[in-house]
């Protein structure tokens, strides 16, 4: 479920680079710095899900009630070609007749799965709420939280004054040491302020816990908001000058100052922001590696930093630091001599209420998402509070949740079936590599020891983590946020030095998403992606099951061990090279021509798809599609060829893909992601990798000429 209300505190906030804000409006519990997220945010996906090698086991779901006739043929738009727009042609039809709310910025079939996940927690919550709980349980967590949160006349009776402490250490700064002194305070609160801070697996050692540190403290989502010349983008940037001046008007400001300093804010941003690194150049992970001793970082980057002992001061006593982007901090270093202290503080301010604002009073709440929600995303009005508040509750302790969710909701029977469809692609990915007309033997050696050490998660974790100590009480929203934040971050920190725990899970087994973790060349499967809505098990047939989760989910998450970025890991999960020189060079020649087609598309005028930034997904998708095609082949359905509901099993295969990605967004949402996102937009994860795939023009006999046809020698040839 993303949050695109904006809650803007991020909870390990450093963890969740580099996908940066993408990421940020999803809710997740954490995430490794080179994790890939399938569905992130982008509320796409799909009904249901599984399914194993027999038929009568796949469970998938329609949308509220049964249609009457075969479900795939319900949502096509039969006026469309599918050769001119086959996304349109196969979603057409369902997405005519579910307009986006206007709470939403986004909709997509997936909402069904997200909308039942709501009543479910909310139930949970209610429960929880009605009785009288043990101190320090979880039960009294959660009804604290949840009462609390659910207080609004609470929270206006408060106001600011949550913050009134940090408010008071912005009002004391003097210089750059201030400003660093509070940053730093800051990282345990999730603020996100010049850069960030965090523990994490070493890349290049993946038995290491290591501290990291990273660029950050940008207000708009990316850096290419702050320079993109096209008009939309252009107007979102006036908008956040007037966000920050109301936001600074709200906290006793008048009008006109406020304006001129948040003038100033927004210059001290776009100063940060140009010596950002962009989206694609965060997928470099060897760029994006620089270790180095404490002392060495303040000597050569940072003099105004004593690494040392700011770390000292979190008992952290680390040999190296992993420096993502040397450069951006020793520009932060410069800025903060050469900026004055009146203007460090607004940006602290700023910063600080605008990651805590929907926890707040209704003026800030609202302020709030009058920017975060209309400007960057296109909503309406604000989604309802129950909802928001289950967000936020999944960032703040998703796992004291998840563990009731699992017990109440998640069948044991689900997991078996999830194993057994990720060994059919792993098979399926296996049998490709070796037939692979351009990897040497030599490197296919080594993949295939790589796929055959790929773990898999589903479900839920196997040792829940401790929550003992995490305080919630009735104080205050904002307090209870504060708490969950440091909480982590503690969490965190205590890892350091400590053997790695691979039994870890980044994500909540409710959120209805997936990944792949290439430190702990891992899939990971939380239970919410086997959530059924309304089910509708026997009109799901095996061609819908394998186009569906087999593809999309699971052969697309084992991909990303094999993406541009994910394959400069070996088996262990580490950043080694393991191809020989030539096969890296023919993987980026055939990878070359995915970027170049997705580079293409142009979703809105004057505002292309980032080839670069989204070719990890996009080679995903395609692999995918792929595997999934290739396990399908051997299903009886495929090898009985019958026609359901006027189709053929190869195009129903098609179809429960692109049934996946049947989500409609609003042209502020689209622009916001296009900037930020590393997943291209839903209509193009089904036109781009499809235009590749030979049987996709046989299924549905695309012509020459048509917008969907790529002549042979365009297309990707990668797995
Ligand atoms: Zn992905």
């Amino acid at each position: 479920m993303d949050v695109p209300d904006g809650g803007t505190v991020a909870i390990h906030a450093w963890h969740l680079w580099p996908d940066g804000a993408g990421l940020r409006l999803s809710s997740l519990v954490t995430g490794n710095s080179m994790i890939r997220f399938n569905h992130d945010g982008l509320r796409v996906a799909v009904l249901a899900v599984i399914a194993a090698c027999s038929p009568g086991i796949a469970i998938a779901a329609d949308a509220a009630t049964p249609p009457p006739q075969d479900f795939l043929q319900a949502h096509l738009d039969p006026a469309v070609d599918p050769g001119v727009d086959f996304f349109e042609y196969a979603n057409g039809g369902w997405l005519a007749s579910h307009p986006i709310p206007a709470s939403e910025s986004s909709w997509g079939i997936g909402n069904a799965v997200d909308e039942q996940l709501y009543v479910s927690l909310r139930n949970i919550n209610e429960q929880a709420a009605r009785a009288e709980q043990a101190p320090g349980s979880d039960q009294q967590k959660i009804s604290d939280f949840w009462t609390t949160a659910m207080d609004t006349a609470k929270a206006d009776r408060l106001g600011v004054h949550p913050l009134d402490a940090e408010l008071a250490r912005i009002d004391a700064v003097q210089g750059a040491g201030d400003v660093l002194d509070t940053v730093f305070a800051w990282q345990p609160l999730g603020v996100d302020a010049l850069f960030g801070v965090g523990i994490g697996q070493d890349e290049k050692d993946s038995e290491v816990m290591a501290v990291h540190v990273y660029q950050g403290g940008l207000g708009l989502p990316e850096r290419d908001f702050y320079f993109n010349p096209e008009q939309g983008v252009a107007k979102i940037r006036t908008e956040y000058v007037g966000h920050i001046a109301r936001t600074l008007a709200l906290l006793g400001r008048d009008d006109r100052q406020a304006t001129a300093d948040a003038v100033r804010v927004m210059a001290f941003e776009t100063a940060l922001a140009k010596a950002s690194r962009k989206l694609e150049d965060l997928r470099d992970p060897e760029k994006n590696y620089n270790k180095m001793a404490p002392a060495d970082l303040t000597a050569k980057i940072t003099p105004s930093i004593a690494w040392s002992d700011r770390l000292a001061a979190w008992k952290l006593h680390p040999e190296t630091v992993i420096v993502g982007q040397p450069e951006y901090l020793a520009a932060v270093d410069k800025l903060l001599r050469e900026t004055p202290v009146p203007v460090l503080r607004d940006y602290l301010r700023y910063h600080l209420v605008d990651g805590y604002a929907p926890y707040l009073g209704q003026a800030f709440d609202q302020e709030n998402f009058r920017f975060n929600g209309q400007v960057l995303s296109g909503q309406k009005q604000q989604r309802e509070r129950w909802k928001r508040v289950l967000d936020n509750e999944g960032n703040a302790m998703g796992m004291v949740l998840g563990k009731i969710f699992v017990s109440e909701y998640f069948p044991a029977a689900a997991k078996q079936r999830y194993v057994a469809l990720v060994e059919a692609i792993r098979t399926a990915y296996g049998e490709r590599i070796e037939k692979l007309d351009w990897m040497s033997a030599a490197t296919k050696a080594r993949a295939q020891q790589k796929l055959a050490a790929i773990t898999t998660k589903v479900g839920y974790p196997d040792k829940w983590k401790d929550y003992s100590t995490l305080q919630v009480g009735r104080e205050s929203y904002a307090r209870n946020m504060m708490n969950a934040a440091q909480w982590h971050f503690d969490d965190d920190l205590s890892k350091f030095g400590k053997p790695v725990d691979r039994s870890e899970w980044e994500m909540t087994p409710q959120t209805y998403n997936a990944y792949y973790n290439p430190s702990n060349n891992e899939i990971v499967l939380p239970a919410a992606i086997f959530t059924v809505p309304g089910v509708l098990d026997a009109q799901v047939d095996d061609a819908v099951v394998y186009g569906y989760a087999a593809a999309s989910t699971i052969g697309h998450e084992i991909t990303h061990g094999f993406d541009d970025e994910g394959r400069q890991f070996d088996a262990a999960g580490n950043l080694a090279q393991w191809w020989t020189d030539e096969d890296a060079k023919k993987f980026q020649q055939h990878a070359e021509v995915m970027v170049q087609q997705f580079d293409a598309f142009e979703p809105l005028p004057g505002l292309h798809i980032n080839g670069k930034a989204s070719l990890g997904e996009n080679i995903a998708d395609y692999g995918g599609l792929l595997l999934g095609l290739d396990a399908f082949k051997k299903t009886e359905q495929y090898a009985k060829d019958e026609k359901i509901g006027g189709l053929t099993p190869l195009q129903r295969y098609f179809l429960g893909y692109a049934l996946g990605w049947m989500s409609q967004q609003r042209e502020e949402q689209l622009r916001s992601r296009l900037l930020s996102d590393v997943h291209a937009p839903a209509k193009w994860r089904v036109l781009g990798p499809l235009s590749n795939i030979p049987e996709f023009y046989e299924a549905f006999g695309i012509k020459p000429g048509q917008p969907m046809w790529r002549p042979e020698a365009e297309r990707v040839h990668i797995w």
